[in-house]
């Protein structure tokens, strides 16, 4: 039987890549998702640097009519867009990239405009040869053929979104980049990880760490763990791994959490989950 939704990780770190030997078992690059339902919906969340790999995969299946791609953004900060310049269905002709994100379009395309501006990229924005449009989802649903997606806010600086992705009856919520502590945002995102089959949760810092950093707008595998229980979440997956978390320091942030919560793990690059 077709899986209803599978989920493949493409990017997996928080804050800056780190393409080095001892992280590869996770993974280096930045925060990128990739959804799928088994009618061959596709949605892409965020396009850190993952996105590169992600966008030279889907060229290489792309039929000669060019493809669409539903790209929801959870904010702006580098992480989540680094990879955006690089890649490749935007670059192309014949390729349509819809952007989703929760600013109105004028200012998503503005703030893309920014990130490829003379002199930090060789090209323009606006000279990219792929077709761009801007959908503003605050608060709201659209639907991608047979994927739902709801957006809701997320207490973390400058703000971020998060979404709820429903597909034949299997739901994922996608919780990055998030500090717990907000309880008007606490209990906005408990509602929208209800029952969730897979929660994906900024868990970025151990207890320890956190107690420097409280407002610097991240979580705790403790934090994920408490949601993800309290949201009654069948699979709570750990994301936005701190750039100084080897594969050994996170296989025991996993430990420390399964503790907490039985059915957890850490993101990892290039793993899919089936629902
Ligand atoms: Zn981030
Ligand atoms: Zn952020």
């Amino acid at each position: 039987m077709a899986a209803r939704l599978t989920l493949k990780f493409w990017g997996v770190r928080g804050s800056t890549p780190t393409p080095i030997a001892a992280n590869l078992g996770y993974g280096g690059n930045t925060s990128c998702f990739e959804i799928c339902s088994s009618g061959g919906q596709r949605i892409i969340v965020d396009a850190g640097t993952g996105a590169f790999n992600l966008g030279r995969r889907l060229m290489q299946d792309a039929g000669p009519d060019g493809m669409s791609v539903d790209l929801f953004l959870t904010h702006f900060h580098w992480d989540h867009i680094q990879g955006l310049p690089f890649f490749a269905p935007l670059l192309q002709p014949g390729n349509r990239v819809t952007f989703h994100a929760a600013p109105p379009p004028q200012e998503t395309r503005r703030r893309l405009q920014c990130q490829m501006m003379n002199p930090f990229f060789t090209l323009d924005f606006e000279s990219v040869r792929g077709q761009r449009e801007f959908r503003q989802l605050q608060n709201e649903t659209v639907q991608c053929g047979d994927i739902a997606v709801t957006s809701f806010p997320l207490h973390h600086p400058q703000g971020a979104s998060g979404y709820r992705v429903r597909c034949n009856g299997a739901t994922i919520v996608v919780a990055t980049d998030v500090e717990h502590g907000d309880a008007k945002l606490d209990a906005v995102l408990l509602e929208h990880c209800a029952d969730a089959d897979l929660l994906i949760y900024d868990a970025q810092y151990t207890p320890e760490e956190y107690a420097s950093k409280q407002g610097w707008g991240h979580s705790t595998f403790e934090a994920a763990a408490r949601f993800a229980t309290e949201a009654r979440a069948r699979k709570l997956i750990l994301h936005h791994h701190d750039p100084t978390h080897d594969d050994r320091a996170i296989d025991e942030i996993v430990l420390q959490a399964r503790r907490l919560f039985d059915n957890v793990a850490a993101a990892q690059e290039q793993c899919t989950i089936a629902l």
